[in-house]
């Protein structure tokens, strides 16, 4: 089993690059059925969506735009419990189809600010494409609308997610070994 360490955590290989890439293309493919002629405005949750968005946004064949946002909720290997906005939205989101770009859903409560937050802004419509779901950690009434995987409730770097600001350089996703 590859292992990975980084900063004080020791972590085992979970998800290859391969896998992600196969469920990157599956849900684009779905995106490209569902929200063809929608003109969608893609928000890309930063730093953590970085690498799902840039992959998925190479699959998506229907015309869009893509922006992004500055969030951080996570301190260490535990959500913090608030959001803090770091960088806001430069784009007007009014009218449009906006398709929020997102790393993980753990609890959900950076995705439910972050889409109440935009309601507020009058878009046409708003939905959810997430690279990861973490159900058993779910504490709010968020159903993200498009899925690439349901993973367990553990703690994981690499592709774009980092332990305290390292490892979203790594190809691929690993898992804590012990918390
Ligand atoms: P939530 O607000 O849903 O609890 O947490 C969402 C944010 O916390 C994600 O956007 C992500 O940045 C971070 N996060 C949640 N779970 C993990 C994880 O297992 N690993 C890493 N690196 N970040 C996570
Ligand atoms: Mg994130």
């Amino acid at each position: 089993m590859e292992s990975v360490q980084v900063k004080d955590k020791s972590f085992d290989l979970f998800i290859s690059e391969e896998v992600i890439i196969d469920k990157i293309e599956a849900l684009a493919r779905h995106i490209n059925e569902d929200l063809a002629n929608t003109q969608p405005l893609f928000v890309c949750v930063l730093n953590g969506a970085f690498m799902f968005a840039s992959d998925l946004m190479k699959r998506v064949k229907i015309p869009c735009e893509i922006s992004f946002i500055r969030l951080k909720s996570y301190q260490g290997t535990c959500s913090e419990g608030k959001v803090r906005e770091i960088n806001g939205l430069a784009e007007s989101v009014e009218d449009r189809n906006v398709v929020i770009v997102e790393d993980i859903i753990d609890t959900g409560v950076t995705i439910k600010y972050l889409i109440e937050k935009l309601k507020r802004l009058n878009p046409a419509s708003v939905k959810i494409a997430t690279l990861f779901l973490k159900p058993d950690a779910l504490k709010t009434d968020v159903t993200p609308n498009y899925v690439a995987m349901e993973i367990p409730n553990d703690f994981i770097v690499g592709y774009g997610l980092d332990y305290d600001g390292f490892g979203r350089n790594l190809r691929n996703i690993y898992k804590i070994k012990s918390c």
